[in-house]
């Protein structure tokens, strides 16, 4: 009985879709194997090294082209983190999408529900150029990705 009524209670408040959604988004980062994946090993030990390289290059007085190409490699190697990141949050809303919607949960509605959200809580430095310096896509290309589904 309890569970026919939430189950009721699901399919007509939204509110009630954020937790199937967000556990179905968590789900299919699994499903797509984004955890542990080897380019994310690789970029993130890249940047660590550049990053240690070029302190001791600094401290050791190492010619200023030495520094500038390691500063190169390593911002590069975040930007790249970043933006694998920003498209595994894509991709993995897209799946939860498909993982709701074979459970018989309105996956769009739900994860759009979850989006809403989030766009309430996402701190404005974030929306106008968060996507620049994290590895999450802003609310606005989120909600964008879902509506082209792609
Ligand atoms: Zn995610």
């Amino acid at each position: 009985m309890v569970l026919i009524a939430w189950w009721r209670a699901l399919l007509q408040d939204d509110t009630a879709l954020i937790l199937p959604a967000t556990l179905a988004h968590e789900i299919a980062h699994q499903a797509l194997g984004h955890p542990g994946r080897r380019i994310l090993r690789l970029l993130t030990h890249l940047q660590c090294a550049g990053l240690a390289f070029g302190v001791l290059a600094m401290a050791l007085h190492a010619p200023w082209p030495l520094i500038l190409v390691t500063a190169v490699v390593t911002v590069a190697a975040r930007l790249c983190l970043d933006r694998t990141y920003c498209h595994d949050e894509l991709a993995a809303d897209l799946h939860a999408v498909t993982l709701l919607d074979r459970a018989g949960i309105p996956g769009r509605r739900a994860i759009g529900a979850t989006l809403a959200e989030d766009a309430a809580a996402e701190p404005r430095w974030h929306a106008l150029t968060g996507w620049i310096f994290t590895g999450h896509p802003t609310v606005s290309a989120r909600l964008r990705n879902l509506r082209q589904g792609r």
